[in-house]
């Protein structure tokens, strides 16, 4: 069969010889931690298909991952240790917790394993050589193990040891699974049609957004625009925005995507409505503003109703769908209803979606519909950078090129 130009071959663990050898499996467990626990596990259980593929193949694995910013030194807050038994519980099996991610006991705890065996390596960032993707580390990861594989998309758009200057010294490399649908999900999107593509965007900065609110303006027929993001926007068309949060240094910037949007066609929608309040604080009451004007002494919190409903038509009626940056205050359900109305949007369409954004998943998780999702990304800042057309150092140290 005639490999497929726009689907660049991905060397998958499934080819690796593993069976009774020692894989490192780099994953991405950075989850949340609250009062020691784990507060969202969906990362591990986005990594489980790789590793159950791995125990099951009777490979000796070995995981590894970062959690948080610890600085470079081991720092108890940032410990693996939760995140390891929720790994456990998930598997059924028994996880062995290194104390350091390098060393004597990695290394005699990585010989000792049995197939089938798992042993999760402590924070990768407790070691400083991590972010600085220093060779002695890299070396140091590569000699626990025979063969790596990468899973952690989320943090494919940094070149840290433990996903780039490993694969130096490492016999074979290949994707995981989860890497390889990231991959494949967004690709897919930067391929799909124009006709009935439409991005959403939101949350709390154009500056943020900016490079890929840029690239999709080549690839979308309709913007729609929320989140503090949007007045911005709004400011810059010469509305009234009241204190709405405004970057005066990208009015200019927003200006410039109007017109570019007007020349090459592209329908953007901004708020016509607005849930506002005097000021962002913990139980803020609402109030409903009907027009695109906000007066002085009031801030835009969320997109009103009559905008949410002119967005959900958009969306109902599209074919591909990408979605980063909630509409709102999310975090408060009084300023949730723009975010949720656009999760419930993507739920009823037939459209093939893709969301990704840190705040953007947790909001559809929250609402429910996650099922009903195309592909929700574990990478916020990943597939930002992907979509923007940026080279990925941890996709390239794996040997992917981007289809071109
Ligand atoms: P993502 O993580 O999905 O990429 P961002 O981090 O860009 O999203 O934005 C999320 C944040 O934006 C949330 O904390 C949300 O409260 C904030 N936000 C959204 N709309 C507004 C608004 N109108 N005013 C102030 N903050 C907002
Ligand atoms: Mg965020």
């Amino acid at each position: 069969m005639a490999a497929n130009p726009r689907r660049p071959a991905m060397n998958l663990i499934d080819k690796l010889p593993i069976d009774g050898h020692r894989v490192l499996i780099r994953v991405d467990f950075n989850v949340p931690i609250e009062g020691g626990d784990v507060a969202d596990d969906s990362r591990i259980r986005a990594a489980l298909p790789t590793i159950v593929h791995a125990i099951e193949r009777g490979a000796r694995v070995i995981l590894c991952s970062h959690l948080g910013r610890p600085k470079g030194k081991p720092d108890p807050a940032f410990s693996l240790a939760p995140a390891g038994s929720v790994l456990a519980e998930l598997l059924g099996r028994e996880v062995i917790l290194s104390d350091s991610p390098v060393g004597d006991g990695p290394t005699r705890l990585a010989k000792d394993l049995r197939d089938g065996g798992v042993l999760l390596l402590e924070n990768v960032r407790f070691h400083p050589g991590e972010t600085s993707n220093d060779d002695a580390l890299s070396k140091a990861l590569a000699a626990l193990t025979d063969f790596y594989v990468n899973d952690a998309f989320g943090t494919a758009h940094r070149a840290h040891a433990s996903t780039v200057g490993v694969t130096q010294f490492v016999r074979e490399k290949a994707f995981g699974f989860l890497m390889a649908k990231e991959v494949e999900a967004l690709g897919r999107l930067l391929a799909a049609p124009r006709e009935g593509f439409v991005a959403v965007l939101g949350g709390a900065k154009v500056s943020d957004k900016i490079a890929v609110i840029q690239r999709l303006l080549s690839k979308v027929d309709t913007l729609l625009i929320g989140g503090a993001m949007a007045y911005t926007f709004l400011a810059a068309q010469g509305h009234r925005v009241g204190r709405s949060l405004v970057e005066e240094g990208h009015l200019g910037t927003a200006r410039d995507v109007l017109s570019t949007a007007k020349r090459r066609g592209v329908q953007v929608l901004l708020p016509i409505d607005h849930r506002c309040a005097t000021e962002l604080k913990p139980d803020a009451k609402p109030r409903f503003v009907t027009e695109v004007d906000i007066s002085d002494e009031l801030m835009g919190l969320d997109i009103g109703d009559r905008t949410a409903a002119a967005y959900g038509e958009v969306l109902r009626a599209a074919k591909t769908v990408f979605w980063n940056g909630p509409m709102g205050v999310f975090e408060q359900p009084a300023f949730a209803h723009g975010t949720r109305a656009v999760a419930d949007a993507l739920a009823a369409s037939s459209a093939w979606s893709v969301v990704g954004g840190g705040d953007s998943v947790r909001a559809v998780n929250e609402s429910g519909k996650a099922d009903a999702i195309g592909h929700i990304s574990t990478g916020g800042g990943a597939s930002l950078e992907f979509i923007e057309g940026r080279e990925l150092p941890g996709l390239t140290a794996l040997g992917y090129r981007r289809p071109t």
